[in-house]
């Protein structure tokens, strides 16, 4: 086995750059831009091999833990286009801008609350300020058509958010579903804005993911069911593998509420660009539901069956960024190590739960691949695994460190003999000999929660 001994010392852990981030994403199939060969196209993403994996770990996660595990939370999946209506009840189609500024000689346009970020003007002799424009509102909706025929289109909108089915849909779910208040509903699904300026890589994208849950209350429970889920999805969020220090609850202040909100906290995390919001919750009352009945002219108040009270329910949402919160979680994870021989080790310390691959086979010679290939096989039936027999064992352990791969599992000359294989853990490097026979058990047990 390759020598792995290392340094220990915690000041010899580099933080991670963005810029080296996001190169190795690129490079090991995490993420990269999408139509990459066409040039890119600004605040759209493509998720490879890794990523995609990642980020149907980290959703599987969100399912669990806020579907499965609640038996007053049930889940849909609903339409991307819905009735243009909609987006006139909940506000959207007045309200859902940002403040847009032009700049007149270099023509880039800028979110007017983000003017320090502009830099300088390129394009104007003697001064490099900008030259704006008045500032305008610009609606973050991405508008479509529908209909086969052009002369009985109709406009519509790629949601800008998850949510609003949520509220469309609730009375037939609580009926099908045979749910009492409280309860809620949950979603996983795409979101578009056309953010005017996307930027800090899948940071701020236009189009993205949202895992989202609209928690239906009596409105003497609203308070209570804030707390309840603020401090859950604080502890989501610490169970996934972000560190304590670099995630926070950000109350929102009175002046950043929105139109419908009583109360807001984010979850934010620290990224290398500072502390910015993963996930909202948010009390938005009766806001949506009185919207809708007001729009749709169907009452979506209920009667209480015990009280005859009639009421509208309160509505506490926890909405969480797909995107953003794997951005954090990379972020979080990429370390790197120096060794005691003095060369540097590039480590994703992912939890095994979101890591993408669980465990890579490296038998370590070509002609172990027959015996390698089966244990390969007895492995896949429980986990996403690599299988890679070409190159230096150390440079093959690297290459896992770097994508976040907890165990590997090396396969050599005496696996025939003893019937055992040498199980590394990424982190400590720690190696073990393990019995074929007992492997998955092994791993079940080392590998732990979420996977
Ligand atoms: P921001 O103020 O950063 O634009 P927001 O407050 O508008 O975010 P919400 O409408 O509360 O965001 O959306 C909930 C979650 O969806 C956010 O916490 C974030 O994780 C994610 N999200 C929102 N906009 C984007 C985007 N453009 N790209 C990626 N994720 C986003």
């Amino acid at each position: 086995m390759a020598d792995e001994s290392k340094s220990t010392s915690p000041s010899a852990r580099q933080p991670a750059a963005m810029e080296k981030l996001v190169s190795l994403c690129a490079a090991r199939g995490f993420i990269f831009a999408s139509s990459e060969i066409y040039g890119g196209i600004n605040g759209f993403w493509d998720y490879g091999p890794l990523g995609v994996e990642l980020k149907n770990n980290l959703k599987a996660l969100w399912w669990q833990r806020m579907v499965r595990e609640h038996s007053d939370v049930v889940g849909i999946d609903t339409s991307i286009i819905a009735h243009p209506r909609i987006w006139e009840a909940s506000g959207h189609v007045d309200n859902f801008s940002d403040p847009m500024v032009d700049c007149r000689a270099c023509k880039k346009r800028f979110r007017a609350d983000q003017l320090d970020d502009a830099g300088p003007c390129p394009s104007r002799e003697g001064t490099s300020e900008h030259d704006l424009t008045e500032v305008k509102n610009f609606n973050l909706m991405l508008e479509t058509q529908i209909g086969a025929s052009a002369d009985a289109t109709q406009a519509a909108y790629l949601r800008p958010e998850t949510c609003q089915s949520l509220f469309i849909d609730f009375k037939r779910v609580r009926e099908a579903a045979r749910q009492k208040i409280p309860f809620g509903i949950a979603q996983i699904g795409k979101a578009f804005r056309n953010e005017i300026t996307p930027r800090n890589f899948t940071f701020r994208s236009r189009e993205f993911e949202q895992a989202e849950m609209e928690f239906f209350c009596h409105p003497s429970e609203r308070e209570k069911w804030f707390e309840f889920w603020r401090a859950e999805r604080l502890q989501f969020h610490r169970d996934i593998g972000l560190s304590d220090d670099r995630i926070r609850n950000r109350p929102h202040e009175p002046n950043e509420l929105a139109h419908y909100a009583k109360v807001a906290v984010d979850v934010e995390f620290e990224f290398p660009f500072g502390w910015q919001e993963i996930e909202g919750i948010h009390d938005r009352g009766d806001w949506d539901l009185t919207q809708h009945t007001k729009y749709s002219g169907k009452d979506l108040a209920l009667t209480d069956e015990a009280t005859k009270e009639k009421y509208t329910p309160m509505v506490i949402e926890t909405s969480m960024g797909v995107d953003r919160t794997c951005l954090a979680l990379l972020c979080n994870a990429l370390d790197e190590e120096v060794l005691e021989d003095g060369e540097t080790r590039t480590v994703m310390r992912l939890h095994p739960a979101i890591a993408p691959v669980k465990v890579a086979i490296l038998p370590l010679s070509k002609k172990l691949s027959e015996d390698a290939r089966k244990v390969d096989a007895s492995l896949r039936k429980h986990w996403n695994v690599f299988y890679d027999e070409s190159g230096n064992i150390g440079r093959r352990y690297r290459r896992q460190d770097e994508v976040g791969t907890p165990f590997c599992v090396t396969y050599d000359f005496d696996s025939r003999d003893d019937h055992k294989v040498t199980v590394r853990e990424r982190d400590s490097m720690r190696q073990d000999r393990v019995l074929i026979d007992g492997l998955v058990d092994y791993l079940r047990d080392a590998l732990g929660f979420g996977t």
